[in-house]
């Protein structure tokens, strides 16, 4: 059978397997180097109080959000795009 991608479209090189993460959408389960990650930063303070707070200088910690989806969600969310067989080549 022909081969789309060189890789399989995973990331995990002679690794062998790397465990499986839950897709954040639709809660399909992806091995970790193929899912698409997706990070997301917010802050704990409320927006109202955190505008005040900056404009006084304070430094106001971010949390990072973590989400991980399968390709069919990212593709969907608009994460990663469907690219040609020629663009498919380019990294
Ligand atoms: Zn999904």
């Amino acid at each position: 059978m022909a081969k789309k991608r060189k890789s399989g479209g995973r990331s995990k090189g002679g690794k062998g397997n790397l465990g499986k993460v839950q897709c954040s959408s639709c809660g399909r389960l992806v091995p970790r180097d193929k899912a698409k990650r997706k990070t997301s930063y917010k802050t704990l303070v409320d927006f109202a109080i955190g505008k005040e707070l900056r404009q006084s200088g304070t430094h106001i910690a971010r949390v990072p959000f973590v989400k991980y989806y399968c390709v069919s969600c990212a593709i969907h969310r608009h994460h990663v795009k469907i690219r040609s067989e020629d663009d498919r080549k380019s990294r």
